[in-house]
């Protein structure tokens, strides 16, 4: 089999092991050692493989009951934090973006009744736990907390120009409704 060096190379950068590399595209172990050492490439060490995001959670998650998602990676306090891709996240705000598609507003809680769940839809942040009732009256309540356009139309699944009409109305009753 012969594997192109660049291809080689570009595992390492994005900083796979020698047996993820092999796996990966069949490149033998020599032949890595042999294109990091002639591209200066750093070694990636046992100790701190890079994962991926989606490879940390799933490592780090595990179900349990009825739908409910158990934490069994590193803390910081009472907070699952999740180092991947040379970031730190918290991973309760984390699973909500992904889930989501969008930056929660104020803190991410569990939801349900199972302690530090983090299953996507057993976690709400602060605009899902109080939002009102009705469209409309979400994206007012949201406009009035300061969401961004893109944040509304996550929250709500409202579409652009309904926001900019009750934006532009709220404008013109300054007292509010
Ligand atoms: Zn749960």
């Amino acid at each position: 089999m012969t594997v192109s060096d660049t291809v080689v190379a570009d595992l390492i950068r994005q900083g796979l092991t020698a047996r993820a590399i092999r796996q990966q595209c069949g490149a033998s172990y020599n032949l890595t050692a042999d294109v990091r050492r002639r591209y200066q490439l750093p070694r990636v060490t046992s100790a701190g493989p890079a994962r991926t995001i989606a490879e940390t959670l799933a490592l780090y998650t595990e179900a349990y009951g009825r739908g409910h998602l158990r934490w069994t990676g590193p803390t910081r306090g009472r907070t699952p934090v999740l180092m991947a891709e040379s970031k730190r996240y918290n991973a309760r705000r984390l699973i909500f973006r992904r889930h989501f598609g969008c930056e929660p507003i104020g803190y991410v809680r569990t939801v349900c009744l199972a302690p530090g769940c983090l299953a996507a839809d057993h976690i709400a942040d602060d605009v899902s736990r109080t939002i009102p009732a009705g469209t409309e009256n979400a994206i007012t309540y949201l406009i009035n907390k300061g969401a961004s356009d893109w944040q509304i139309a996550c929250h709500t699944g409202a579409a652009g120009r309904t926001v900019n009409r009750l934006r532009n109305q709220l404008k013109d009753t300054p007292h509010g409704p």
